[in-house]
């Protein structure tokens, strides 16, 4: 084992205004889940969005998932479709609800859900309960657009509202579009591994100002107006705190910084594999989309690699204090999922068997990057 420091997957990267936001909410009492921090980080935002949406500041990207689904009014006797290749902060929520997921397939340009898979689990699932599903998530893994028009296409083809994970990817856009502005409500997410990052915390962009305000309602434990506290529904305690939205405003000063930092990390393994055969960068499949590229991921095809497959790179790597890890397993095959009805082939599951993700934070240094190339050169060779 390498005595070198660890080269991580996505550590947090400050730029160096977080703490004077933090120190003015101490120096204003406002230690509390709401303040200026939470407006102001929602209008930063809202401003970085387009403006065309309104934002509100929850304590994780998986809150503001669940509350989507709450405010889709999904339920007990309900079913909703979610792309199986993902993290179970996609799919949990959908069981917090106690509602019945259905997995779909991925595709092979840009890993996300599969327009026809899509399709053809709605059709299924309308002849075999008499019912549609009644919401869509779809995520946007690793920054990388899904195909937008094709999938909302089938969408409102049976008139089913899109969830939108775009936990992975602020800063991605479609056609010049902004992730996170697709859905009928979308998902952000600042966790600590996260493009940027106020420890933990999430949000929820919606289309009218009136479902933010729904949101924010849930989100503080649904008080009705009234000088006591008075519920006439469920609400719960995911707002976030102006601590960690004083973070958050600041990281949003060097919000594309960091996506450009995190495209050159993408770009350069694209330069170092660009002569191994067998090796393939996840890439944008054309002008129409732009990713963050949040994580770098390549595939693996041993055939073609005279047997080096991803097991003995991602080892190669952890040798030299390198850490790497498999893609998402896809949801189909957890335990927790056991038994939930699957649509598609097997391209998720193989991607998950050969893909990798690399070291891709915005606080690489050349250093690090020597390191990286030095174990690809010295195992092709
Ligand atoms: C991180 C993530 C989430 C959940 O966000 P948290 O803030 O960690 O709860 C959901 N979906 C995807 C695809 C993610 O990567």
């Amino acid at each position: 084992m390498s005595n070198l420091p660890k080269i991580w997957l996505s550590s947090p990267h400050m730029g160096g205004e977080e703490q004077k936001f933090v120190n003015e909410a101490f120096e204003t009492n406002w230690i509390a889940p709401l303040g200026p921090n939470v407006e102001g980080f929602e209008e930063d935002l809202k401003q970085y969005l387009g403006s065309t949406h309104h934002v509100a500041c929850l304590s994780s990207g998986t809150a503001a998932l669940h509350l989507a689904l709450v405010q889709l009014g999904v339920g007990l006797d309900d079913e909703v479709i979610c792309q199986s290749f993902t993290f179970c902060g996609s799919s949990n929520p959908i069981l917090y609800q106690g509602a019945q997921p259905i997995f779909v397939d991925s595709e092979e340009l840009t890993w996300n859900i599969c327009p026809q898979a899509l399709e053809e689990a709605i059709k299924d699932r309308i002849k075999k309960t008499g019912k549609k599903p009644k919401a869509i998530i779809a995520v946007h893994l690793y920054g990388m657009p899904y195909q937008v028009e094709a999938v909302h296409e089938v969408a409102q083809n049976y008139n089913i509202p899109v969830i939108e994970d775009a936990a992975e990817a602020l800063g991605s856009h479609y056609k010049g579009k902004n992730c996170g502005t697709f859905g009928s409500l979308a998902a952000l997410s600042f966790n600590g591994n996260k493009i940027i990052t106020t420890s933990g915390g999430g949000a929820m962009v919606a289309p009218t100002k009136e479902l933010k305000q729904e949101t924010v309602f849930l989100a503080t434990q649904a008080r009705d107006e009234a000088p006591h506290y008075q519920h006439s529904q469920i609400g719960y305690n995911y707002r976030m705190s102006n601590l960690v939205a004083g973070v958050g405003r600041g990281q949003m000063l060097v919000l594309d910084k960091h996506v450009d930092l995190r495209r050159k990390m993408n770009q350069f393994y694209v330069d170092l594999f660009k002569d191994i055969d067998g090796i393939e960068v996840l890439q944008e499949p054309n002008y129409d989309y732009f990713s963050n590229h949040w994580l770098s991921c390549i595939l693996v095809n041993s055939d073609k690699t005279k047997g080096i497959d991803r097991e003995q790179i991602r080892m190669a790597f952890l040798a030299e204090n390198i850490e790497s890890r498999p893609l998402w397993k896809p949801m189909h095959l957890q335990p927790i999922f056991e038994n939930t009805p699957f649509y598609g082939s097997s391209v998720a599951e193989k991607l998950f068997e050969n893909g990798l993700c690399l070291p891709s934070g915005s606080n690489l240094t050349d250093d690090d990057r020597s390191r990286i190339k030095k174990v690809i050169v010295e195992l092709f060779n």
